[in-house]
């Protein structure tokens, strides 16, 4: 079965999408910014006690950036320049967390210039330099958590630590003079196992209540992190589902009275409002019986779709021809043997397929602009549009 529009976005959507690709030379992005905005919508409604975090590097584009500003939506920042970039559209320093766990002295002294005072944190080396360049602030400790195996791409082991640490963390917090405010913790973005939010929910859970009772520490805020879906080819169950399930595991360990709630959304906002467009460039066989048909297109690893890498993430994909189909394999444009995006999961496409042909990537919103790399063969960046 050829993959469809309407299985992802709606008819009159597609064709806006559509029509300002046609404008444009591929491979190009185009944004929905309709699409965006019904996303964060559904998300505030699904959370409703909630603070949304954005997470800049999932789409840093300045009209996405503007529509959750409007919405009175904060900003999970990873470095100075996303900083910059957000603060650059009028957004107050009350309203980021300088989430990234790595970081040097003087970001750290940059972000407190400009007024940040929230600050995450999973090692002891980190938060000394906090205490020294952002004195006084609020402090989170993000947490190790399971679930890399049902999360399509994991963002688990490199950053956070063990409970015992992060206990150790939250009272050498206070000893530095700062405010131990909370924990964070990611269950691995498009993560497909909503009980990955249970046993870190637990693990929260008791981190309270030990400082509590054993260091007189009260925390007041519990962070959850992104990893809700996007919707690619492998399933998920919906946000609402997420939200209920979620909202009962906090129900279960805190009560009706929760902490202070934070989201960290990137993928589910920004995903689903992206159509990548691309175009065929050349449709080969390595030998005149070979049974592997190549089709070759100007987007690929280098150029955005980084995770395609072990073929993590399957985008859906249409072409308006249709017909007869074979499996494929597919692949980027570069000198690199690496940029190949699709081998062991075959994606069918018409046999008419041809040199010239448009690709449609759906849910492309996320992680692709600013994966794209900088002059590999001289490529330029991948090109944004938002309608
Ligand atoms: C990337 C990132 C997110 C966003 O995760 P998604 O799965 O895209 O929602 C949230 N928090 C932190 C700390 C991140 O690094």
């Amino acid at each position: 079965m050829l993959t469809q529009p309407e299985d992802y976005l709606d008819t009159e959507t597609f064709a806006r999408i559509k029509a300002a690709a046609d404008q444009q030379e591929t491979p190009v992005l185009i944004v929905d910014t309709k699409t965006f905005s019904r996303q964060l919508d559904h998300l505030i409604e699904c959370f409703p006690y909630a603070k949304t975090y954005y997470a800049v590097k999932a789409n840093p584009e300045p009209e996405v950036l503007s529509i959750l500003r409007d919405r009175g939506c904060n900003f999970d920042v990873a470095s100075r320049y996303e900083l910059d970039k957000v603060m650059a559209l009028g957004v107050t320093a009350d309203r980021f967390s300088y989430g990234n766990t790595i970081k040097k002295a003087r970001d750290i002294q940059y972000f407190y210039e400009k007024g940040v005072r929230l600050y995450a944190s999973d090692s002891e080396d980190d938060m000394r330099r906090i205490a020294e360049n952002a004195p006084g602030s609020r402090v989170f400790v993000r947490i190790l958590t399971e679930g890399s195996q049902t999360a399509d791409w994991p963002l688990s082991r490199k950053f956070g630590c063990h409970v015992d640490m992060a206990l150790e963390l939250c009272v050498l917090a206070r000893e530095l003079g700062l405010q131990p405010y909370g924990i964070s913790f990611h269950v691995g973005s498009q993560q497909r196992d909503i009980g990955a939010w249970d046993s870190a929910i637990a693990k929260v859970k008791w981190i309270f209540e030990r400082l509590k009772e054993e260091h007189d520490i009260e925390l007041k805020m519990c962070n959850l992190g992104g990893g809700f879906p996007a919707n690619y080819i492998s399933r998920t169950n919906p946000l609402e589902t997420y939200a209920e399930e979620i909202t009962r595991f906090l129900k279960d360990d805190f009560g009706d009275d929760l902490p202070e709630i934070i989201l960290e959304p990137g993928r589910s906002l920004a995903g689903d409002s992206g159509v990548l467009v691309s175009e065929v460039i050349m449709v080969s066989r390595k030998n005149r019986t070979g049974l592997d048909r190549w089709v070759f297109t100007d987007i690929g690893k280098f150029g955005g779709f980084v995770e395609t890498t072990d073929e993590a993430i399957k985008y859906p994909l249409y072409v308006e021809k249709s017909g007869e189909t074979e499996e494929v394999i597919i692949a980027g444009p570069t000198c690199d043997s690496a940029d190949i995006l699709y081998e062991q999961y075959k994606y069918e496409l018409p046999l008419s397929l041809a040199s010239g042909d448009r690709l449609y990537w759906f849910t492309t919103g996320a992680y692709t602009t600013t994966y794209s790399a900088i002059e590999f063969n001289g490529f330029p960046p991948l090109k944004t549009i938002c309608i």
